[in-house]
């Protein structure tokens, strides 16, 4: 009885010992910050949020697998753009150098990321870095589930000191929205990019096209993810009860064929985009993926 009760308490503090370990190193790989999302004194004044939907078609903009993104356009008195992401077939329509391309309103042939397999560093500076150089109390925030361009962006800003930015790597698009959710009524950063990425992962698991169930149904949960972002974060007040002027931008990095992207084909290479600018602001042109990053900044500043 004795024995079989130091037993059973050892194999008990062995299970929850390796439990703990098992929840430590899940914890490790599943999800990584930096940064902290501290709130500013005071609310921004102007707010930019990038949402990069990764691999939406531009023929998948539409009020069947859409309904939330094509009303927004609608209700503004806008229509949904498309963009070369392949600025003129010179740059492979990979997510890394599309990403960068936003994030530095550059092409890879000055950031330096041609491919997926790019390691850095990033040779351009981030719209992060070139919003604190003009405004030392600035915020920013990065969130993904995709740990390459994380890596790439937190790799070249871990140089930059004095910089407010916080960066979210999550498992998920369900676990992206969960920390916006979150984070967002006390951090309210200057700027935010939020990566959503399941519309990227169903065409490459079945085909991006919005006639493949899988595709079809991917891009339907976006746009009802958005629609609660949009809803339960963005368009409320901050915690102090303002509510900044916010650029809101839309867009994607490439299309597909099949289950690949990353040559020039038409499908692959022309992405859609949309920006919602605040009431009595002009609207915002975007003829290039690189004029996200500078029409960014041009709004906050
Ligand atoms: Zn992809």
């Amino acid at each position: 009885m004795v024995f079989n009760t130091r037993h059973f308490t050892l194999s008990s503090r062995l299970k929850l010992l390796l439990t703990l370990c098992a929840i430590s190193l899940l914890g490790c790989s599943r999800s990584e910050e930096t940064g902290q999302c501290t709130a500013a004194p005071l609310a921004p004044v102007r707010q930019v949020i990038i949402i990069g939907i990764d691999g939406l078609r531009t023929d998948a903009v539409s009020p069947v697998l859409t309904p939330f993104l094509s009303k927004l356009a609608e209700s503004n008195g806008l229509v949904w753009g498309r963009v070369d992401v392949s600025n003129g077939r010179t740059q492979q329509t990979f997510s890394a150098p599309g990403w960068i391309s936003v994030l530095t309103s550059s092409w890879a042939s000055e950031h330096g990321i041609v491919d997926n397999d790019s390691r850095g560093p990033v040779k351009s500076q981030t719209v992060f870095e070139r919003l604190q150089t003009r405004r030392a109390d600035s915020r920013s925030m990065l969130i993904t589930s995709w740990k390459p361009l994380y890596d790439l962006v937190e790799g070249r800003l871990r140089e930059t000191s004095g910089l407010h930015h916080a960066a979210f790597l999550r498992k998920n698009d369900a676990a992206v929205e969960q920390e916006v959710l979150t984070t967002w009524p006390t951090c309210q950063p200057d700027l935010a990019f939020i990566h959503l990425d399941a519309v990227d992962d169903a065409g490459h698991k079945g085909a991006f096209d919005p006639n493949d169930p899988g595709y079809a149904a991917a891009v339907r949960e976006t746009d009802a993810r958005i629609r609660r972002l949009w809803e339960k974060a963005f368009a409320s007040p901050t915690a102090q009860g303002a509510r900044p002027q916010r650029l809101v931008f839309f867009v994607s990095d490439h299309g597909g064929i099949g289950n690949k992207h990353g040559r020039f084909s038409e499908t692959e290479r022309w992405a859609p985009v949309l920006a919602i600018s605040p009431a009595g602001y002009p609207a915002v042109k975007i003829s290039e993926l690189v004029d996200v990053g500078q029409a960014s900044l041009d709004f906050v500043q």
